[in-house]
């Protein structure tokens, strides 16, 4: 090696580089011009030189994103929404209803964990699994995460209900979701089995509950499927702007979650909660 190359590699720190690489030591040895220029370009550095920043971290391979998407500015939901508001972007609000296992309020719950795909519950109060799970629900409810809606306390179709019934069924959610997770669900209510007409609607809204939350596409999972008919349904309903129906009832859905994420990345969706679509990231729903 001539002395002018072993000065230029030393200025350019890569002797101990070369030292281990007999192929680059080869190709070094005879430099067209070309690679000159790449050896000079190279940054000096020393023991004492700041390290590159170590890669990030190894994150769950089923994770999607991290927070809301970027959205455009809320404008409050309506008396009656069934879909996201024309414009809002590539995103879609996953809604999950009743809770029937707490073996799957737990898993959705690993799986918002893991992912970072934001979801709405919409709690059907008197299923133990909503208190089981409320050491794992509390953080995810409190950075916005996850947000609980009222779907009634026994899940009886409120067109059925006097009035007193109804609001007997939606005061004891409420309650609920203030004194375990210290939030309101208002205004979004969902109706058991989306029976719903003008006066069971006016009756809601005596509670602040003024928004019938509905949806368009469902995982159809209200009851047990098999993965391959839960997957068809997934697959045609993860679309944009859509709110989607899902059931913490049965098990099957847990074993979807990757192909799940895979429909959402293959599409370059985003979940969001009604919460961040309607008032914006951030929104408080303490009490
Ligand atoms: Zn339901």
């Amino acid at each position: 090696m001539h002395r002018r190359e072993f000065m230029l590699m030393l200025a350019a720190g890569t002797v101990g580089a070369l030292a281990s690489c007999s192929a680059s030591q080869k190709t070094a040895s005879t430099p067209t011009p070309a690679a000159e220029q790449r050896i000079a370009a190279l940054p000096t550095s020393s023991p004492t030189a700041p390290r590159p920043p170590s890669p990030t971290p190894s994150r769950s391979p089923l994770w999607l994103q991290d927070g809301p998407p970027e959205l455009p500015a809320p404008e409050g939901p309506g008396p009656l929404i069934t879909g996201l508001p024309d414009g809002v972007g590539n995103v879609v609000a996953i809604t999950i209803d009743d809770g029937a296992d707490a073996s799957v309020i737990d898993a959705y719950l690993d799986f918002a964990a893991d992912s970072g795909v934001r979801l709405t519950f919409f709690v059907t109060g008197y299923y133990p699994g909503w208190i089981d799970c409320k050491d794992k629900m509390l953080p995810l409810v409190e950075s916005g995460q996850v947000q609980l809606g009222n779907h009634t306390w026994t899940h009886p179709g409120l067109t059925e209900l006097t009035e007193s019934g109804i609001i007997s069924e939606l005061s004891q959610c409420e309650s609920l979701l203030n004194t375990h997770f210290g939030v309101t669900g208002t205004p979004f209510v969902r109706p058991p089995f989306g029976y719903r007409n003008d006066w069971t609607d006016s009756v809601c809204a005596q509670l602040g509950y003024t928004t019938q939350a509905m949806w368009y596409g469902s995982f159809g999972d209200s009851g047990l499927l098999t993965q391959e008919v839960l997957l068809g349904e997934a697959n045609t309903w993860l679309q944009a702007e859509h709110i989607v129906l899902g059931h913490a009832n049965a098990p099957t859905v847990t074993h979807l979650y990757g192909q799940i994420i895979d429909i959402l990345r293959e599409r370059a969706l985003r979940t969001v909660t009604l919460d961040d679509v309607y008032f914006g990231p951030g929104h408080s729903r303490s009490v």
